[in-house]
């Protein structure tokens, strides 16, 4: 079955609102199993909504409507719906008499125009308010349907839940259809999306020749880094999930390190658990990420356990009076180890962490922005050290900068050389 959401709403249009009421259906259609191939943003205009529902009733099963529903002038999803099915509103006056009810327990007049939210399709159900005054309908085409939603996200869940979702999964059942989509995003930094896609791209051809079930994709996600997203098919949850784990599995067999965490896991809440499960503690010294690198790592609930703090050396002599950083360029594999080193000791960590590099857009040193060194000191392994040339203007460096840190942290403490 193929079900296709429509968001109405000028506000969409104008980039003020994102359509999050679009991307929360699109999750639960695929996981109720529902084919969902076209989403639509219309403004609140009588004809284009009409144009917008007419369109996707021609080539799906049905259409998730939000917004419009509500008592002003501009919300007239309600009529758009009327015109498509050819049937005039109907006042109900169980639905006005509840919402009379409502704004006098308020001990507020009500305004006439609400009574417009008691306006109903001929031939159209209601799916009854709670939380908002406007109900939902649900107006059988023919053998599809539209259903109305509000456009307010917590109403609008609340009422697809209840009174969408089961409908659609008795539609599916008439159908003969069934089945549930699961996915699971395996979690990569350090890798180029190309490369990434080299390694995964003989997997991917033995998938599609083999059925297509389950399915991977790669999606570069900039500071958050590259997911591969597993989609698997079942008509139970317990058979998608097995899918889902084998194939975790081939894909961290192939992809190896680069794996941090999966769905909605962070780095740092990587990093957190490392550190929490050897029972060691970190301390940081930050020169261009000034901080960003421990604000990630307290965002971590019980993060008292594992971090200690972090110096950040912004000024050379900083680096220099503070952390013992030596003379010499600040912007070098020597001066990130020894922050480091000082950042282990002045804060009386086990394991020191540094950061240091030429954020932009002047060059430092004679390095050119997005030059990024980064170091970590234990007392018991060799120091290591990266040396990065990272893209993108001051705030994408700093960002970047700061995950990059994060990543050969972790690298090291899951794989001490
Ligand atoms: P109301 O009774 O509040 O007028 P409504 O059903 O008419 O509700 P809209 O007027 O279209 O809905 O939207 C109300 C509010 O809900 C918007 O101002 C916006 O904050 C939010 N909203 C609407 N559509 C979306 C969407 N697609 N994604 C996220 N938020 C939305
Ligand atoms: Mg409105």
């Amino acid at each position: 079955m193929r079900i296709e959401v429509l968001a109405v709403g000028t506000e969409l249009l104008l980039g003020q609102i994102a359509d999050t009421n679009a991307a929360w259906l699109g999750e639960q259609l695929a996981s109720a199993g529902v084919d969902s191939h076209f989403h639509q943003a219309v403004g609140d205009n009588h004809a284009r909504i009409v144009l917008a529902l007419r369109t996707a009733l021609a080539r799906s099963e049905g259409v998730v409507v939000c917004g419009g529903l509500g008592p002003t002038h501009d919300d007239i999803t309600r009529q758009a719906i009327a015109e498509v099915l050819g049937v005039p509103l109907r006042r109900d006056t169980v639905i006005a008499e509840r919402i009379r009810a409502a704004f006098e327990a308020g001990g507020r007049r009500m305004p006439e125009s609400n009574l417009r939210q008691a306006d109903v399709p001929d031939g159209a159900s209601t799916i009854a308010q709670r939380l908002g005054t406007a109900p939902g309908l649900v107006c059988p085409v023919g053998a599809k349907v539209v259903y109305a939603l509000p456009g307010v996200p917590y109403e609008m869940m609340e009422m697809f839940t209840r009174g969408v979702l089961p409908d659609l999964r008795r539609r599916q059942v008439e159908a003969g259809g069934g089945g549930i989509i699961v996915s699971r995003v395996v979690r990569t930094w350090g890798m180029s999306e190309s490369g990434l896609g080299e390694l995964l791209a003989p997997r991917i051809e033995a998938l599609d020749a083999g059925g297509g079930n389950p399915t991977i994709a790669l999606l570069a996600s900039g500071m958050e880094g590259i997911k591969v997203r597993i989609t698997a098919k079942a008509t139970e949850e317990a058979a998608a999930a097995a899918l889902l784990q084998a194939e975790e599995e081939q894909v961290r067999a192939l992809v190896g390190a680069s794996v941090f965490g999966i769905d909605a896991q962070t780095m740092e809440s990587a990093v957190a658990d490392c550190l929490q499960v050897q029972g060691r503690t970190l301390g940081l010294a930050e020169s261009l990420t000034g901080g960003l690198v421990a604000s990630r790592l307290v965002a971590v609930p019980g993060a008292s356990a594992w971090f200690r703090g972090s110096v950040v050396s912004y000024a050379s002599e900083v680096k220099r009076d503070l952390l013992g950083v030596p003379p010499g360029p600040v912007v070098s594999a020597e001066a990130a180890r020894a922050m480091a080193d000082g950042a282990r000791r002045v804060l009386g960590a086990d394991i020191g962490l540094a950061v240091t590099g030429v954020a932009g857009p002047e060059p430092q040193d004679g390095r050119r922005p997005g030059t990024v060194f980064v170091a970590v000191v234990t007392g018991d392994a060799h120091p290591v050290g990266a040396e990065l040339q990272l893209p993108g203007d001051r705030d994408r460096v700093r960002q970047y900068a700061c995950t990059s840190a994060l990543d050969l942290l972790r690298r090291h403490l899951s794989n001490p050389g």
